[in-house]
């Protein structure tokens, strides 16, 4: 009879950590899926870890906290539907002195079996909403990253149901995973909102270098559409007016204003900030409208610009901005770099070719050329020869290249001049 009740006890506590394990990986599991899924927004990781968290210790009611500045500020919170709105509306941040503030300075886990058994000074106005919704038992879990304190995951039963040490420890393990993959998450897009902002920056410097260029593009539709109104009234003062000419010249004046239309849609589309997207590209038009926007500082410059672009290109799915971006630092580079180039011809050569895995964009230019010595350095941020240079635009346009699968590089040309090449993958 002993002997079956020990059986039976060993061949249970094995089962019952297999089954714990399986909660905890796949509480776990939940949440890298939310990361993997919600490449912007943090809010759907901060939903899953809370969701996984009151799942994994059956409790009725949670809420996560991040460590802020400010605070602690609410980032999730679910249960009682009073609990949440009261909680959402009177304490989005609470004060570091608040207790649950103090509570997470303590850095370890607290258990309160009952709630109503708290003392005096403890009852701040959170705990007066939580003891209203009948909240009994609470479990308050700071969360860790290298002994600093991120946040605090709050969870509540409504009756007066101690946690085990079994789920507190659950709990623990699956917080310490949570917070780690939270704040490579956290870090990593703080990296890539920080490296968006600055190709913005660098997009707005460059078009801010083109603006006499664009300027001039601009009104000379404008000085032309108005020639034609001129045109317009004098055929119109003729008698009889000559209404055939007159609308010959009302014809022009549309094509003239819808030229300044797209060069001003276009200088919007490169400065606008927008979150990245990525969408089947025509690359060919895409290129085009860049080479368009820089034609006129090519002209000043003594420029000859040759575009071969083939003619059925791969399907790419890319961000069009970014892509253009790109473009517009490698001819605005070029173009820069054959002003001071006095003898010889200044040609600037884009095309574009269909390789076995995608496209391949060629920049070519025949200006004072890359020394050897300097390659490795032309990708390095804030490497200049210029002396009004930022020193972005290849390490920016490098990035935005790989974050879309491909390579960008560059290459000295013989007698003079540099190629920059990059290539996109197809889909
Ligand atoms: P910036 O144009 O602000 O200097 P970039 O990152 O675009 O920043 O370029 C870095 C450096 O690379 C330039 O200062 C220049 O020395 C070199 N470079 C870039 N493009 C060319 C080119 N087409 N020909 C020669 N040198 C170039």
């Amino acid at each position: 009879m002993n002997e079956g009740i020990h059986a039976e006890g060993t061949a249970s506590e094995p089962q019952d950590r297999v089954t714990e394990l399986i909660e905890q990986q796949t509480a776990i599991s939940e949440v890298l899926r939310a990361i993997a899924s919600s490449p912007h927004d943090m809010q759907p990781i901060f939903d899953a870890i809370l969701d996984s968290a009151t799942r994994l210790c059956r409790a009725d009611m949670g809420s996560l906290r991040l460590f802020e500045e400010s605070g602690l500020r609410l980032v999730a919170v679910r249960g009682d539907p009073f609990v949440v709105s009261q909680t959402r509306s009177s304490f989005p941040v609470l004060d570091k002195e608040s207790f649950l503030g103090r509570l997470a300075t303590s850095r370890s886990p607290t258990h309160i079996p009952d709630l109503t058994a708290l003392e005096g000074d403890h009852r701040d106005d959170l705990w007066v909403t939580a003891a209203k919704a009948r909240y009994r038992t609470a479990l308050f879990l700071p969360l860790l990253k290298d002994n600093e304190i991120v946040g605090v995951i709050s969870i509540g039963r409504k009756q007066v149901q101690p946690f085990t040490d079994k789920q507190i420890s659950l709990f623990r393990d699956f917080a310490a995973q949570a917070t780690i993959a939270l704040e490579i998450t956290r870090r990593e897009r703080q990296y890539r909102e920080a490296l968006m902002a600055l190709a913005h920056a660098n997009r707005v410097a460059t078009m801010g270098q083109l603006t006499a260029s664009i300027a001039h593009e601009i009104k000379q539709p404008i000085t032309a559409a108005r020639t034609y109104a001129a045109a317009a009234l004098r055929f119109l003062d003729k008698s009889p007016p000559d209404v055939a000419e007159v609308r010959e010249a009302l014809t022009c004046i549309v094509n003239e204003t819808a030229r300044t239309r797209d060069v001003v849609d276009r200088i919007g589309s490169l400065i606008k900030k927008a979150p990245p997207r990525k969408e089947v590209v025509d690359l060919n038009a895409a290129i085009l409208e860049v080479t368009a926007l820089t034609r006129s500082e090519a002209v000043k410059t003594g420029v000859t610009v040759d575009t071969q672009l083939a003619g059925e290109l791969t399907r790419i799915q890319c961000d069009r901005v970014q892509l253009q971006q790109v473009m517009l630092n490698l001819i605005v580079n070029a173009i820069q770099s054959m002003s001071g180039v006095e003898d010889g011809n200044r040609e600037l050569q884009i095309s574009t070719l269909v390789e076995a895995e995608g496209v391949c964009v060629a920049v070519r230019d025949t200006g004072h050329g890359l020394r050897p010595e300097n390659l490795p350095r032309l990708f390095e941020p804030f490497y200049t020869t210029k002396p009004d240079g930022m020193g972005m635009g290849l390490s920016i346009g490098r990035s935005i290249i790989e974050a879309h699968g491909g390579r960008l590089w560059a290459t000295g040309c013989e007698p003079r001049g540099a190629l920059f090449q990059f290539t996109i993958p197809a889909d």
